[in-house]
């Protein structure tokens, strides 16, 4: 299948074959999700090689391995992105055509595995194209969610949460490895036994509930290497009785729960994106994948090594944000009720192979799991626990004598809670921020104990993201421009877009550039029309914001300032005023309310804004349903505004904002997360930065808030489009509708502030940057050239180059290499 050896009648044949031996049918018909399947099987005919190849180079040469642990990977679809990354994608292209087969159609087939919210799974699944394409031995490690993140309809404005049932017709690349299915077990109690022997106690665990962990294997691929790694995740299957310790043969309450645990623990992903809602069923979930995961690495390590002391020389262990914490006391339990270490070995060996990365600052999203839940639910790994925060405190209290305070706030547990992060932390080898500013803010500010006592671990990995997806795949015209223009190697060196910089004073290149965003804005124009229904002009700025559904992001500040820009229009019919969409994309938890106000918002505001017909289809705003993977590529090859505007510290880096600037969309943003390096990379001028500093944020944020009042009162425009959240222009004439909205900017409840996210106090500069953007804009010319530096700039965002910094920093990795 690799372009040099694709048999083209071969892969045909395979394909005729399948849909005959799965289907009974001919191609004519079948249906399309059947030649799906059936594409899909005799890709992964060839896949399967390079598969078995790539296991037997790591048995022989044994390499240091990573294993990625994260509770969400968003791969997105597979078919297409492993065309390419065998670089077979034309070839197959073809060889479908001669078949009356059209591969993009194929390609929509596919359900979008969605086992992930947004940046945090995006990331896990770019990380896994990079290290494939890098030639570095890596497993990811998650679980199997019977329903992923669910299928977003906007029904009467509001957001309806749809099960995404992404199994139904089966996965065509996945394997289940029964050999490698692993028990875990929850509940019961440890009994301690004391063994004359070895003098040592033993810690068993009794009267369990206990689930068979079953492993799914998918390929991951990496670019034109052959090298073809493993995404493991894990599905649960009740245990039958035959396995079954003699106290609970028989006790059939105790069996039908086993059951229930087995059917409920990977049902369904939690939609909450950097948001913790101390679920119990979290809390199982979490423990089931890492435990399982765990297991099948000491059995794989241990099929070479007999001494698991050495554990860290052959394996490191990423946990993404704290979700995979229980890897630490899991691998200590192991360590020592499984392989008889001393605890001083185990601490040894587990503080060399688990690292930490942490995604977040805000509070909300934190991890503290109750005590009483959390000793109940896992009785022994609470043990040990105890017994890491005891030896830690201890530690603090020998460093800073005297100072209990700093004790308090770095304890493990505390307060009936046990603190996720800190644990990660004590545990970790490495503690990284992902983004240079989120780094510098957790160093001197939310982790600022911690790094005074353990300077060494912290370091930066700005994150990144895939090129082979986000502009090999879903910008093929701009992909095959820029090859034409400087060759192919940017496909695995990201750094050489940097040539294209000689371009942006050519005329002709900079024609073609223009064509091809505005072919992309075609494309999505029709998408639009065919999903939305609405005529939107290709030829206004694109002016986009699609991510997660959060008040930080402000989603709501940018509809306020469309509403504002609505009142200018119809106050000045005659102003100039240059054609815009805007075009948004988001979900929101399911039990995050205000999230889902906005998006009722931003329908509203579409609603009244598009059939508004005095003001000449001068903006448009469009909410596209169900943002995922699929449609993003789509969407970021068509922007060219690029929205990032959180409130500055709270975006801790966004990728979005990457995917934009490779797709050649300028920022418009604040200098928060990773939007601070694009602005180093590509120029002030080249963007339209706007709004309070972090530092500003913080200050305002340690001395009790501002008073929005203040604004309100003196801005009269600022004061109008508040207004108008409860004076019915947007609701039918419902007061009430956006109340709590309109509250949360103007008044303080309880605890919380009054606008928070600091959206009036950044209004006016958004609105003169949007300014700024019109203006840039008009020069059409001027406008390519800002977004051909934003091309040409975008080399450091690659994950590969972030992959490389972590592999060099903090995991050490040796290379693979497959022959063909
Ligand atoms: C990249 C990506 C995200 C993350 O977007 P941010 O703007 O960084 O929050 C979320 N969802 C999808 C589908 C993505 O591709």
């Amino acid at each position: 299948m690799y372009s040099k050896r694709f048999e083209k009648e071969a892969f045909k044949e395979e394909v005729k074959n399948n849909i005959k031996n799965l289907y009974r049918k001919t191609i004519e018909e079948a249906t399309g999700r059947q030649i799906f399947q059936a594409v899909s099987l005799a890709v992964k005919e060839t896949i399967i090689d390079y598969w078995l190849a790539t296991q037997a180079e790591m048995e022989k040469e044994d390499p240091k391995t990573v294993y990625y642990m994260s509770m969400e990977f968003l791969m997105g679809r597979a078919l297409g992105n492993n065309l390419i990354n065998m670089t077979a994608y034309k070839e197959v292209k073809e060889a479908l055509d001669e078949m009356g087969i059209d591969l993009n159609a194929v390609e929509d087939e596919e359900p979008d595995p969605a086992l992930g919210n947004g940046g945090l799974g995006r990331l896990a699944a770019c990380f896994l194209d990079s290290l494939a394409t890098l030639g570095y031995p890596a497993y990811g490690c998650g679980i199997r969610y019977r329903y992923g993140m669910f299928k977003q309809k906007i029904e009467n404005g509001y957001q309806v949460e749809v099960p995404d049932n992404w199994l139904k017709d089966g996965n065509p690349f996945e394997i289940r490895r029964d050999e490698y299915a692993k028990e875990v077990r929850f509940g019961g109690d440890v009994r301690i036994e004391y063994d004359p022997v070895t003098k040592r106690n033993n810690f068993i665990q009794e009267n369990y509930s206990s689930v068979l962990a079953v492993p799914y294997d998918m390929p991951i691929i990496g670019y034109g290497n052959h090298v073809v790694n493993t995404l493991r995740i894990w599905d649960a299957e009740a245990i039958t009785d035959f396995h079954l310790d003699a106290f609970n043969r028989g006790d059939y309450r105790h069996a039908v729960e086993q059951e229930n645990l087995a059917k409920m623990i990977v049902d369904v992903l939690y939609p909450c994106d950097d948001h913790y809602a101390g679920k119990e069923l979290r809390l199982k979930q979490q423990y089931f994948f890492i435990s399982a995961s765990l297991q099948a690495l000491l059995v794989r390590y241990k099929k070479k090594h007999d001494d698991v002391r050495k554990l860290h020389e052959k394996v490191t262990i990423q946990m993404n944000d704290t979700h995979p914490t229980l890897a630490v006391a899991e691998l200590m339990h192991l360590l020592i009720d499984q392989e008889g270490l001393e605890w001083d070995e185990a601490w040894d060996v587990t503080t060399k192979t688990v690292a930490y990365t942490n995604h977040t600052i805000m509070a909300e999203a934190l991890e503290k799991w109750p005590v009483d839940l959390f000793s109940r639910l896992l009785p022994r790994i609470y043990q040990i626990i105890q017994e890491i925060d005891r030896r830690f405190i201890e530690q603090v209290r020998s460093r800073y004598p005297g100072d209990e305070g700093r004790v308090a706030r770095m304890a493990i547990i505390r307060d009936g809670q046990v603190k996720m992060a800190h644990l990660a932390i004590v545990a970790g080898y490495s503690v990284n921020g992902v983004a240079r500013l989120h780094t510098e803010i957790l160093k001197h500010e939310e982790l600022k104990d911690f790094y005074d006592m353990m300077p060494e671990k912290f370091n930066n990995k700005t994150n990144g993201i895939t090129q082979r997806r986000f502009l090999m795949h879903g910008n093929p015209l701009l992909a095959d421009w820029v090859t034409k223009r400087i060759g192919d190697g940017w496909i695995t060196d990201l750094s050489q877009m940097s040539r294209l910089k000689k371009y942006v004073d050519d005329p002709k290149a900079l024609a073609e550039f223009r064509e091809i965003k505005y072919q992309n804005k075609l494309r999505l124009a029709e998408y639009i029309k065919k999903y939305n229904g609405i005529e939107v002009d290709p030829r206004s700025i694109f002016d986009v914001q699609v991510k997660r559904l959060h008040e930080y992001k402000r989603q709501f500040l940018n509809i306020l300032h469309v509403m504002y820009l609505y009142n200018q229009i119809k106050d000045h019919p005659e102003m100039y005023f240059y054609p815009r969409t805007f075009i948004f994309g988001a979900k929101a938890a399911a039990g995050y309310v205000r999230a889902k106000e906005t998006i009722k918002l931003i329908n509203s505001v579409a609603d009244v804004i598009n059939n508004d017909k005095s003001i000449n289809g001068k903006i448009k705003v469009v909410f596209i349903e169900d943002y995922r993977v699929s449609n993003a590529e789509i969407i970021f090859a068509a922007a060219d505004v690029s929205e990032q505007i959180s409130t500055a510290s709270k975006e801790a880096s966004g990728t979005g904002n990457m995917k934009f600037m490779l797709n050649g969309a300028p920022t418009l943003g604040t200098m928060d997360g990773a939007n601070v390096e694009i602005v180093e990379e590509v120029g002030i001028e080249n963007a339209f930065i706007f709004g309070l500093s972090s530092d500003e944020v913080i200050n305002f944020e340690n001395n009790g808030g501002y008073n929005p009042a203040d604004i309100y009162f003196n801005d009269w425009d600022i004061k109008r489009v508040v207004d108008q959240l409860i004076d019915g222009t947007y609701s039918n004439g419902d007061r009430e509708m956006y109340r709590d909205l309109y509250d949360s900017l103007v008044n303080t409840h309880g605890q919380e502030r009054a606008d928070r996210y600091f959206i009036l106090k950044d209004f006016r500069s958004y609105a003169d940057a949007q300014k700024r953007v019109e203006e840039a804009y008009k020069d059409r010319e001027g406008w390519a050239k800002k977004a051909l530096m934003n091309v040409a700039c975008c080399g450091k965002f690659s994950s590969d180059r972030t992959i490389q910094e972590y592999v060099d920093d903090i995991w050490h990795l040796d290379h693979i290499k497959v022959d063909a």
